[in-house]
């Protein structure tokens, strides 16, 4: 078992310890090289700058929680990838993200319901360190000394937010948390949150608990590695936050 460390310290970032010595890394990372024919979609001309002068939209709802009896799950999507799972004993979140701005990309929709809003949470997961899925703002607000869990090599980005510990796991690793059972997934995309530091594993989360299994698959084009974790786990229920817009070759399944 991990000890937990002071939540300041570097050292509460714990890494699961490989069950064979050498897990097998099946994740594909995207090419970021663009297509012949890039130019003609300019990404500046034809999305950043008219994106500055829409208004936000979607409507922010105060939430009603219902009470969650044993055996019971409740789900709520509350927008982009992020999700609230709760059951009749813990409150999870994957991937929170309450942000306005992506640095300089507007965010246009707005979160289903106000931070402030949520429940207290238990256990917080994050699939990869890019910006609209790990937004350090939101998980600073969210920390209250519960654990978090991330891809291997994101954990110093959210080391000093407050959590109690970090466990970091590797592709197919299972990290058992009070009544969860939390293992990473490989997934078709990248992990630099920055442009060099592509070291970060980046993924999905199989969460099993109260008998039931929830499949969130992080950010993922299609990949036939989604069918391995269909062979791995018996999902209840799957998340598919896929990007919506349109797929030039870093969405598609090229390698
Ligand atoms: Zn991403």
């Amino acid at each position: 078992m991990p000890i937990p460390f002071s939540k300041k310290s570097r050292r509460n970032v714990v890494r699961q310890e490989s069950d064979n010595g050498a897990a097998a890394k099946r994740s594909t990372r995207v090419r970021l090289r663009p297509r012949p024919d890039w130019h003609k979609r300019n990404f500046l001309t034809s999305v950043l700058i008219p994106s500055l002068f829409i208004k936000r939209s979607g409507d922010r709802a105060q939430p009603q929680f219902p009470k969650i009896r044993a055996g019971e799950i409740c789900i709520t999507w509350i927008g982009h990838a992020s999700f609230l799972i709760q059951t009749h004993e813990v409150n999870i979140l994957i991937d929170p993200n309450w942000a306005k701005w992506l640095k300089v990309i507007k965010r246009l929709k707005q979160p289903g319901f106000e931070i402030h809003h949520l429940p207290s949470i238990d256990f917080v997961l994050v699939t990869h360190a890019h910006f609209d899925h790990l937004d350090r703002r939101t998980l600073r607000h969210v920390a209250a000394d519960q654990p978090i869990v991330v891809p291997i090599g994101v954990g110093n980005l959210v080391h000093d937010l407050g959590f109690h510990i970090v466990h970091e796991l590797d592709y197919w690793q299972t990290v058992q948390l009070g009544p969860l059972k939390i293992s990473l997934t490989p997934c078709h995309h990248w992990g630099a949150r920055f442009l060099a530091d592509l070291h970060r594993a980046f993924g999905g989360f199989v969460v099993a608990v109260d008998g039931r299994t929830i499949f969130h698959c992080g950010d993922s084009a299609y990949f036939p590695g989604f069918k391995e974790i269909g062979d791995r786990y018996k999902i209840d229920i799957a998340l598919l936050p896929i990007g919506a817009y349109e797929p030039p070759t870093r969405r598609k399944f090229s390698s």
